[in-house]
């Protein structure tokens, strides 16, 4: 069992040698060319489908779960090159995990308060950079930047954070928690790398800047909303404003983080406090637009155990606790040649276990 049957059947954008960008489908260990179907299926990437809304979502899928019953041709993934499924639009992140939000505290700022005043009042974020959203597989290059005062070099406290990304289809404004599945279409696995050395130098008073601009991976696939089990959402206390509810449906996702083939984590994403239909209540609220092909990422991924936290930060307690990789080597951060792989598994509407893929990345110096 793949976790890659007919309810769940990704998108994502694939080439064959010398060919053309095309519309697939993953089913188990292969691709299925779409271009055949027509329409928004024969486009190279997934943006003109999504901005055609819920309806042409569905008859898409409709159209798509029909041809792969039929039995069409499939090829192999080893013989296809994958690439960024959409077109990156803007990219916000969020800090949606309690438990990360407190350990992040915890280990850095010793002594002060756990959560920022404003924590449980609203879901933090920032907007990030889109044009370096990478596909899976891309080498990630150690950032340079500013770690201390005078000092200029390659980071040394190279991070991961587990999250998952949702994928605006329709745009919008004002969106409310109860049109979510409207304007998002599916989601797809996020590693947020992050220089903590940077981070800690410049973060103050405005947030990540070039600490997490270098590059962000995502996951080959997309996962439709359609092929989703729900959840109830997590009990909020104090209850939000208005707006921000309900806090529409939550998803029970089973992250993995494997360092160097090693699996050093399991971040539980049913752990998080805000939903994504609050993120993206909150990210339009304002007045402000989202457009075909944005992308809001969760937040890093943490549970209350440290073998379920999303980054190595916390893993490692700045790496004052390293960890023993399967070959016998110590890590606290991530060194040169370093592979990250992110794994999730999810359920079905019809409850079966399904794979969100993975996404992973290689640091070079
Ligand atoms: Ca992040």
């Amino acid at each position: 069992m793949t976790g890659f049957g007919l309810d769940n059947l990704p998108y994502g954008v694939f080439s064959l040698p010398r060919g053309p960008r095309r519309l697939g489908v993953r089913l188990g260990s292969a691709v299925v060319d779409l271009s055949g179907l027509g329409g928004h299926l024969a486009a190279a990437s997934l943006n003109p489908l999504m901005a055609a809304g819920r309806r042409e979502w569905t008859a898409a899928r409709e159209a798509v779960v029909a041809h792969v019953t039929a039995g069409p041709p499939v090829i192999p993934l080893r013989d296809v090159t994958l690439h960024l499924p959409f077109e990156v639009a803007d990219y916000t992140d969020f800090y949606s995990s309690e438990h990360h939000a407190r350990n992040v505290s915890e280990i850095l700022r010793p002594g002060s308060p756990g959560l920022p005043p404003q924590w449980k009042h609203l879901p933090i974020g920032y907007h990030g950079r889109s044009a370096t959203v990478v596909v899976s597989g891309t080498p990630i290059r150690r950032p340079s930047g500013q770690i201390a005062e005078g000092v200029f070099g390659p980071s040394r406290r190279l991070d991961v954070e587990a999250e998952v990304g949702f994928v605006v289809g329709k745009p919008g404004r004002r969106i409310a928690t109860t049109d979510f599945a409207e304007h998002v279409f599916g989601l797809t696995l996020v590693n947020d790398w992050s220089a903590r050395d940077l981070q800690a130098w410049e973060y103050r008073p405005l947030g990540p800047f070039l600490a997490k601009s270098f590059a962000t991976s995502v996951s080959p696939w997309v996962v439709p909303l359609d092929a989703l089990g729900v959840v109830a959402p997590p009990p909020q206390d104090p209850a939000p404003l208005p707006y921000l509810r309900p806090a529409g449906p939550a998803f029970d996702l089973r992250l993995t983080v494997e360092w160097n083939g090693t699996p050093v984590s399991r971040p539980p994403f049913a752990s998080m406090y805000w939903t994504a239909a609050q993120q993206l209540a909150h990210l339009t609220s304002n007045g402000a637009s989202v457009r075909t092909g944005d992308l809001y990422a969760s937040g890093t991924v943490s549970g209350p155990a440290r073998d379920e936290t999303g980054s190595f930060l916390e893993l490692t307690r700045n790496a004052a606790e390293p960890v023993k990789l399967a070959d016998g080597t110590l890590r606290g951060f991530l060194a040169n040649v370093d592979t990250v792989r992110i794994s999730g598994r999810a359920f079905s509407t019809a409850g079966g276990e399904i794979s969100l893929g993975s996404v992973s990345g290689t640091v070079v110096p």
